[in-house]
């Protein structure tokens, strides 16, 4: 199993998670952080620290985000790992909870 994170982190990138996470699976993207699911030892600990309610396990994800499980596996093997929380982006709060942000994601 391994967490993911889905469609509500694109455009806010608060980074909270990253400071929990004790083996550093979060990778950075420009409007995006991902989990990588073969680093990621489910701890959970993410979850509740992530402002955004973005985060879910990989069995639990909500209606219409199951292909996100797919995109983290691949975007995790294209960006660098974060592995210190940093400034969220200007307009993150504008953007949570915002519908249909995969079409803002930038690789
Ligand atoms: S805390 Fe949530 S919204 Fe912020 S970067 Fe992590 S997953 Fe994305
Ligand atoms: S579940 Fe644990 S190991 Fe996996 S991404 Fe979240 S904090 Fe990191």
């Amino acid at each position: 199993m391994t967490y993911v994170v889905t469609e509500n982190c694109i455009q806010c990138k608060y980074t909270d998670c990253v400071e929990v996470c004790p083996v550093d699976c979060f990778h950075e993207g420009p409007n995006f952080l991902v989990i990588d699911p073969d680093a990621c030892i489910d701890c959970s600990l993410c979850v509740p620290a992530c402002p955004a309610e973005a985060i879910y396990p990989d069995d639990e994800l909500p209606e219409g985000q199951a292909h996100f499980t797919a995109l983290n596996a691949e975007l995790s093997k294209l960006w660098p790992v974060l592995d210190e929380p940093k400034a969220p982006l200007p307009d993150a709060d504008d953007w949570d909870g915002e519908p249909d942000k995969l079409s803002h994601l930038k690789r």
